[in-house]
């Protein structure tokens, strides 16, 4: 500790801010860019981020942690995941001849998609509202983006995409089905339109595929393009940062490559192998999360003032009079209730809030704030 002591002013460095080297070596699209912004949702009833709000029983708590005690933490976990992968193919109804990747997060698989793509006047394409990774992923990657609008009723406007589809020749498409912040499902046709224009690859993203009641699972065979990815998120288990992608075994042998070694960790392997052995339980919650859906749909279009879309996903998308979005949001949160403000994510979504489907009681607690604010 005495070196510490020595007069070294004359050695060291002159302070300096980071900014001008910032400025020469940080990509400009990169300083452009805002980091993912998540909400502090302490002391709040969270219901802004499509999580599952249910826990498991006691019995199957005490089985999983039993099963943890034996994880090997000093080892790598399995680089393929295979017994994971086995399992989702069942519980997920992967047809025989896809292969599967899987991500930290489906957020990684867009990712890796992107990166195997990326290049030097390259577009992503998807639609406007839709999931905001696409855009910021296509970004960091140094893609152009194309985000086609929507109709002013959430459907796809299927001429304007193939439009672009034809104009910018997109390397990949990202359709979520549901969509996300909308919660509704495209017309079957316009999609399998759009897949069969598309010069690269459509990525079908059915993160919210448990609460839907409709599938691009069975077409993988029927278009060697056509990619579709699911995520463990929205079933109870966004802890663990899971997603999977299933497709032709050529094209993800290509994005296998840009995968990090060991992306899935062992704790993962383990906990969301043993949550899919229960798929029962899983399920349970499910189903009693679309109920609680209808529910909180009829309430709330009971509510004068809101216009509340239909939704085929964990959340409800809602429209509140003209320029009370900021005021609505912020009340509900004075009133202990966190949900997600959408005003601000583009025209079609003026004056538009999401509140995530929770427990009953979570719903009640939102109704009752929500009541009580001028709409
Ligand atoms: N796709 C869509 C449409 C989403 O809404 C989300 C999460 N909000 C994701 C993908 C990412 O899910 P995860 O990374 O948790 O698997």
């Amino acid at each position: 500790m005495s070196s510490m002591k020595k007069d070294t002013s004359s050695l060291a460095p002159r302070p300096s801010s980071p900014r001008d080297r910032i400025a020469q070596w940080i990509r400009p699209q990169i300083r452009k860019l805002s980091a993912y912004h998540v909400a502090d949702a302490s002391g709040l009833i969270k219901l802004d981020a499509m999580e599952n709000p249910y826990h498991w029983p006691q019995d199957k708590i005490d089985q999983w942690l039993e099963l943890l005690r034996n994880a090997e933490l000093n080892r790598y976990p399995d680089p393929h995941a295979r017994q994971l992968k086995d399992r989702l193919r069942e519980v997920m109804a992967v047809p025989a001849d896809a292969s599967v990747l899987l991500g930290n997060g489906s957020d990684e698989i867009i990712q890796m998609i992107v990166m195997a793509m990326s290049g030097e006047g390259r577009s992503v394409l998807s639609v406007d509202p839709g999931f905001v990774m696409y855009r910021m992923i296509a970004d960091f990657c140094g893609m152009d983006y194309i985000g086609v609008p929507l109709r002013e009723d959430f459907s796809l406007d299927a001429e304007a995409v193939l439009a672009a589809i034809k104009q910018h020749q997109p390397a990949v498409v990202f359709l979520a089905y549901p969509n996300n912040p909308t919660g509704n499902l495209f017309a079957r046709a316009d999609m399998l339109r759009i897949i069969a224009a598309a010069p690269g690859v459509v990525v079908v993203d059915e993160a919210y595929h448990a609460f839907a009641e409709d599938s691009f699972m069975p077409l993988l065979a029927e278009h060697e393009n056509l990619l579709l990815m699911r995520t463990v998120s929205k079933m109870g288990l966004a802890g663990l940062r899971l997603g999977m992608l299933a497709g032709a075994r050529q094209w993800l042998e290509e994005f296998d490559k840009v995968r990090l070694p060991y992306n899935i960790n062992v704790l993962t392997q383990l906990s969301a192998g043993f949550a899919l052995q229960h798929a029962a339980m899983l399920d349970a919650q499910t189903q009693q999360i679309k109920q609680n859906r209808a529910e909180l749909y009829t309430q709330m279009q009971a509510l004068k003032g809101l216009t509340v879309f239909p939704s085929q996903a964990n959340f409800i998308l809602f429209r509140v009079s003209s320029g009370r979005a900021g005021a609505v949001f912020e009340g509900l949160k004075a009133a202990g209730v966190l949900i997600k403000n959408m005003h601000k994510a583009g025209p079609l979504l003026r004056d538009c809030l999401r509140v995530t489907v929770g427990t009953d009681k979570e719903n009640a607690a939102f109704l009752q704030a929500l009541a009580k604010l001028d709409l």
